[in-house]
């Protein structure tokens, strides 16, 4: 470094304010509002700071500075803070990816009706544990399991967190130090690390394998039964397909041989497709259906609450009530059980499905929407992109896809708007769509941006096209 550099590098330090100088200054604590005293202090501190480290890296130099807290730099730097802060966290945006469930994007959207009933009990009060005729102490999910029981036809129920919660439950209710026989073909990683094989340890249970990765025969769990059996356990591979030269037990013949030998049975369903009469059925090929699943005779049938269900984040447990009785007289049950919020969405959700209005369920109606009103809205998003600078917009046949590890190998067909943009590539243009406001997710495929209407809930489509129009190239 020379000694002009080192110079030129303590004038620019020299001109830094101080955080006191900052706070003085009308346009900082206008952009600083709605900051408490110490934030502020803090975030000033750090903006500082990064002029410090520009300075020292030679980025900005005396002038750059002297020009830069006139044109009231300080002031946007701190806005931008708060721009940037209010788009993290759980922030709305639209999905325009067309997968239905998406892990990452908070799976189920609930139905309205749902969303006003958690948006009710999460700012009040409200009937929870106690009964409202006697004014006595009761259970919290009474109503809510009554409610499931109807649909899934199931002795009794219980809810938790989310699915891999009833597993957990399950395993350390009837496994705990003891062994759960599991198919080799069904241990498998469902996504976000939930690994079967790691979630036995952890429950305390000794996975004893069945079978092999692609057949797996009732004389294979037999074989493995002994005194310390705790559990036969069947896992739907949900995200995954063994094909071709394939066997599995069926539920029923597991539970069978449960009954037999008076070892509880567990169906880990994941996605909990409830298709029943009267329900528009879901294009999802083989996808195992809770009603059936219960019907098998298994004692204890697991599924999520925000997956195929359309409610909130949840885990059922339906079954035997012996069985279910047992999993509530488990201590861990209450270090899993569900909040009022979430309750008061699955009742909801439940009462949706029972008044015949299951159709209605964001989670299925997008599933089942017509191709029609699909290809009517891809025309009017490329239609409206088309109408803006830089973009090229066409209307394309493409696939949705449930998610959430549901029926991975089933496509809804859709139809898309495909964007080109003149001066962004689609990697560019996708990133400025999320950054913008609203943020949009969406999708690429064969070099260009897609749209996938089917994932557009009431009112995404004006957001979507306004986000659009706000894109800088
Ligand atoms: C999705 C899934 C789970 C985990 O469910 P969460 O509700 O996300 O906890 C467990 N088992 C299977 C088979 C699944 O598909």
């Amino acid at each position: 470094m020379t000694a002009s550099n080192s110079e030129a590098r303590q004038a620019a330090f020299r001109l830094l304010p101080s955080v006191d100088e900052l706070l003085r200054d009308e346009a900082v604590l206008k952009a600083g509002a709605g900051m408490t005293h110490e934030r502020l202090v803090r975030a000033l501190g750090e903006i500082l700071d990064g002029w410090r480290a520009a300075i020292g890296k030679g980025r900005l130099d005396a002038d750059g500075l002297t020009a830069h807290l006139s044109e009231g730099g300080a002031a946007a730097a701190l806005a931008e803070r708060q721009r940037a802060e209010s788009r993290r966290g759980v922030v709305p945006i639209v999905n325009a990816t067309g997968v239905v469930l998406n892990t990452g994007l908070g799976r189920a959207p609930v139905h309205p009706e749902a969303a006003e009933a958690m948006k009710r009990a999460a700012a009040g009060y409200c009937v929870l544990e106690v009964d409202r005729e006697t004014g006595k102490r009761n259970r919290r999910d009474e109503y809510l399991a009554s409610l499931v029981c109807e649909l899934t036809g199931a002795e009794a129920g219980i809810v938790v967190n989310n699915c891999a919660g009833s597993v957990m439950l399950v395993l350390s209710t009837f496994a705990r130090e003891r062994e759960a026989i599991v198919s080799r073909g069904e241990l498998v990683e469902i996504g976000g690390s939930f690994r079967v094989p790691a979630v036995m340890e952890r429950a305390g249970a000794k996975l004893v394998e069945a079978g092999t990765t692609n057949r797996t025969r009732l004389s294979d769990y037999s074989e493995k039964l002994n005194k310390n059996t705790g559990l036969l356990l069947k896992v739907h591979t949900s995200n995954y397909r063994v094909v071709g030269f394939t066997e599995e037990v069926s539920p029923t013949d597991l539970a069978a041989l449960g009954g037999e030998h008076e070892v509880p049975t567990a169906y880990d369903l994941g996605s909990g497709l409830l298709e029943s009469d009267g329900l528009k059925p879901l294009p999802l090929g083989d996808e195992p259906r809770v009603i059936e699943a219960v019907a098998s005779g298994v004692d204890v049938v697991m599924f999520s609450g925000d997956k195929l269900f359309g409610g909130p984040q949840a885990g059922f447990l339906v079954g035997k009530k012996r069985a279910i009785d047992a999993l509530r007289d488990n201590p861990v049950y209450r270090a899993l059980r569900c909040d009022k919020v979430t309750l008061a969405g699955l009742e909801e959700t439940l009462k949706l499905y029972l008044a015949g209005r299951g159709d209605e369920i964001p989670a299925r109606a997008l599933m089942t929407r017509d191709p029609k009103e699909l290809q009517a809205l891809a025309e009017e998003i490329a239609a409206a992109a088309n109408a803006i600078d830089g973009f090229t917009a066409t209307v394309v046949p493409e696939r949705s896809q449930p998610g959430s590890g549901s029926a991975p190998d089933i496509f809804i067909d859709t139809f898309a708007a495909r964007l080109t943009h003149a001066s962004l590539s689609p990697d560019a243009l996708s990133a400025a769509l999320r950054h913008g406001e609203p943020s949009v997710f969406s999708r690429i495929a064969d070099d260009a941006l897609v749209l996938d209407p089917r994932t557009l809930l009431e009112g995404d489509l004006e957001r979507l096209l306004g986000a659009l129009a706000a894109v800088e190239a």
